[in-house]
């Protein structure tokens, strides 16, 4: 498939954008290749500069579980728009978007609403750090927060130990303040605990992990994070800004069997306009101001665009059979793509829950970031532009996880399953 009319645009980007993208997994650099200029989304599909038709299952890393252009978000945006697009005052729409968001979380009492998931994570860690008075952040591998400097770190060397940083830029002192421990590595978090439990400020990871492709987590280590914490006064923060509203219809702690102290959103609760959002009982969050002493703000935070589009996702969300039939259709696919993978005794497998899947080049089941690193990334280059050039549009990345959505049909399910034969 020719692709002229974006490297065109790809080669023109790179005079004035750096990397001529602005968000660096969208240079194909995993990948190779030249990345295909998007021009117009449709329900499942998007369609690129070269006029050519793509089922999409990146939707935009996760926030459009309605597809493309919903009429009815559109609609409720344009109605929002006519009013104006920011007022730096309060609006009510923040007041019933957190209260939708409190429905779904039962747990969090209050929420603060910030302009990206980033922004969320940035502002739980402050928080925690100001409620518990202590340094230490713990998080995992493969796990990934957003580009918050003490986020952007990596395990050093030695099994429990305080990071180094993932980024340049980003200083020495803080990433010591920063411990990377494994995913699902129960026995891991206990000896942290117990030789640094006294400094931890907080324990944040994905509860059902996105950002190594999806990885579930084993329960046992959710509660064993959640009993350390108890144990030694730190907080629990689940970041569900991918997983939030994907991998359940709501949020993952009635799945999970555990709640964390802080909830960060992101993604669906936008709508597919920049929004995120931190939440949680009201002792914790009332720490920030203007009530407490923990710094937080945003000149567009609560922008009316973006939370009436959220508004509006969240009360389709709740109607009926939305979040099942997405979810049908993600189990529908994977297991036809399961059958593909046996009947060709391939060394693939397939990691999913609601309606996030990842495939990866590996025959091992995938648990760990150790076994996604150790898949073949070679051979998943070859999947992705195979993919493509059978107009499915993957995320370039073996550490993806691939999305669904409502707009996604049988249609759409046998497009995809053919072009998977075909990497055979
Ligand atoms: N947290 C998680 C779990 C994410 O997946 C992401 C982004 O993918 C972020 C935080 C950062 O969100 P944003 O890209 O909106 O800053």
């Amino acid at each position: 498939m020719k692709h002229s009319n974006s490297e065109a645009l790809f080669k023109k980007a790179q005079d004035s954008l750096v990397g001529g993208v602005n968000s660096p997994v969208r240079a194909y650099k995993a990948v190779g290749g030249s990345p295909i200029f998007i021009k117009q989304g449709s329900g499942a599909y998007v369609v690129c500069e070269d006029n050519q038709k793509y089922v999409d299952y990146v939707l935009s890393y996760g926030p459009l579980i309605f597809g493309h252009a919903y009429p009815k978000i559109l609609k409720t945006i344009e109605t929002a728009m006519q009013n104006g697009t920011t007022y730096g005052a309060p609006t009510k729409i923040e007041t019933k978007l957190a209260e939708k968001i409190k429905k779904a979380y039962p747990y969090a009492h209050k929420v603060r609403f910030v302009s990206s998931g980033t922004e969320a994570t940035m502002s739980a860690i402050r928080l925690a750090r100001g409620f518990t008075k202590k340094s230490i952040i713990v998080k995992f591998e493969g796990c990934y927060h957003g580009h918050v400097d003490p986020l952007l770190v990596a395990a050093g060397s030695g099994s429990a130990t305080l990071g180094i940083s993932d980024s340049n830029g980003v200083l020495d002192k803080i990433a010591a303040n920063t411990a990377v421990l494994n995913y699902n590595d129960t026995k891991q978090v206990n000896e942290f605990f117990k030789q640094h439990g006294d400094k931890v400020a907080c324990i944040i990871l994905e509860p059902v992990t996105g950002n190594m492709g999806v990885v579930l987590p084993n329960l046992e280590f959710i509660k064993t994070c959640r009993d350390c914490c108890d144990k030694y006064n730190a907080l629990l923060i689940f970041d569900e800004v991918m997983c939030g509203f994907r991998s359940q219809k709501t949020g993952t702690h009635e799945w999970i069997g555990v709640t964390p102290d802080i909830v960060t959103l992101g993604k669906v609760i936008g709508g597919g306009l920049p929004c995120g959002a931190l939440a949680g009982s009201e002792t914790i969050m009332n720490y920030l101001a203007p009530l407490g002493n923990v710094y937080q703000a945003g000149t567009l935070s609560g922008n009316p665009l973006a939370m009436a589009a959220g508004l509006e996702t969240l009360n389709n969300l709740e109607n009926g059979s939305v979040f099942s039939a997405t979810s049908n259709y993600t189990q529908e696919l994977t297991t036809e793509i399961k059958k593909t993978i046996k009947k060709n005794n391939a060394p693939i497998s397939v990691n999913t829950i609601g309606t996030m899947f990842t495939i990866f080049f590996n025959k091992a089941p995938i648990t760990t970031f150790s076994d996604v690193q150790n898949c073949d990334m070679t051979a998943f280059k070859t999947f992705f532009h195979t993919m493509l050039n059978n107009s499915v549009f993957l995320p370039p990345s073996q550490y993806e996880a691939c999305f669904t959505s409502f707009m996604h049909s049988q249609k759409e399910l046998n497009k995809t399953i053919d072009a998977f034969n075909k990497i055979f």
